[in-house]
């Protein structure tokens, strides 16, 4: 029952998640003409919560964009522990769509997700499809490059058989999207799955945000809305700093890894959106943005080549 109560907890995160988002793209931090699918209603949030969130969803987008410069159309993206996230859409307004889109969450979250899909028909019609299917079921959906299936991360056999269901290709270039997702799952687990996956797929990259410095000097976990949420933060170890973030990657037989703040992934954002942003809410004390965004980082793990040494630097 405990473990039952922590999952829906953790599920929860997504909403949270979402309803941040939706708020600052409704305040014009960027576009997402998709998220209120998803998402109705938000409360106000601060400034300094709305510009951490900015530089999330921006860093995480420079690395796709380079991912998918470098794939060309060949590449698939899998995001674990999606959510709403409707990178998906964005991406294909944008005509850059992947060969493949695999997204990964609890079926609980993968259902909801399927019905906003289907409720909104701006949604579904920019799904491709080869001969105009699209198969539903409760929880998962697949379309000709788009899949969203309901499972367990921590359940590798389970992850194989939905990947199989997702037509993964082993060989294709591979971009592996977590936004906040690892810290839920506990060390052994995750490790599991990150050793799983580098020895599956050969020519692939790892995108990876989550907290960072989480225990205050008695060891207990700061960040107060993850408290109150009342998770089991199972990853918290390996959240330790820029190094164990890193390191997870490369004892779990990733090639190599690099790890930045997201101060300096803020700082490294283009200056002329910065200014933008900047001035959409006054922020009183800089210091707050500065405390939040150390809390935070983007690490990346490679295997093969192609996305070696990455750097969160644009261009
Ligand atoms: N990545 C999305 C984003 O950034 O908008 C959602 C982030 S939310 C904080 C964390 C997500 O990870 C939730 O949707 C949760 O259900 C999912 N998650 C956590 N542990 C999981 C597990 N063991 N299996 C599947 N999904 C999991």
């Amino acid at each position: 029952i405990k473990d039952m109560a922590d999952d829906e907890a953790i599920q929860a995160t997504n909403d949270d998640a979402s309803e941040c988002k939706r708020y600052a793209v409704q305040l014009g931090y960027w576009s997402d003409p998709f998220i209120n699918f998803f998402v109705k209603q938000t409360g106000r949030k601060a400034p300094e919560i709305n510009r951490g969130y900015y530089a999330r969803v921006k860093g995480i987008e420079v690395f796709v964009d380079k991912f998918l410069k470098l794939s060309g159309e060949k590449g698939q993206i899998i995001n674990l522990g999606a959510g709403f996230d409707t990178l998906y859409w964005r991406l294909k307004e944008a005509g850059k769509s992947p060969a493949n889109f695999i997204e990964l969450d609890f079926p609980s979250i993968t259902a909801r997700k399927c019905y906003h899909i289907k409720k909104h028909k701006q949604l579904i019609d920019m799904l491709n499809t080869e001969d105009g299917e699209i198969r539903f079921s409760t929880t998962d959906l697949h379309a000709a490059n788009y899949h969203l299936v309901g499972m367990d991360l921590r359940h590798i056999s389970e992850l194989i058989n939905k990947l199989t269901q997702a037509e993964v290709n082993f060989n294709l270039p591979t971009m592996f999207l977590a936004e906040c997702v690892l810290v839920y799952i506990d060390t052994s687990a995750a490790s599991g799955l990150l050793k799983w996956l580098a020895g599956k797929f050969p020519n692939s990259i790892f995108v990876n945000y989550e907290q960072l410095n989480m225990k205050d000097k008695f060891g207990q976990v700061m960040l107060s809305n993850l408290r109150s949420r009342g998770c089991l933060l199972a990853g918290v170890e390996d959240c330790e700093s820029l190094e164990t973030q890193q390191r997870r990657f490369t004892i779990n037989n990733w090639e190599g890894s690099n790890a930045w703040t997201m101060v300096e992934v803020y700082d490294s954002l283009p200056q002329d959106d910065r200014s933008r942003i900047e001035h959409i809410e006054m922020l009183d004390e800089r210091e707050l943005l500065i405390q939040l965004l150390q809390h935070y980082c983007i690490s990346v793990a490679w295997n093969g080549q192609t996305f070696k040494n990455l750097s969160i630097a644009q261009g």
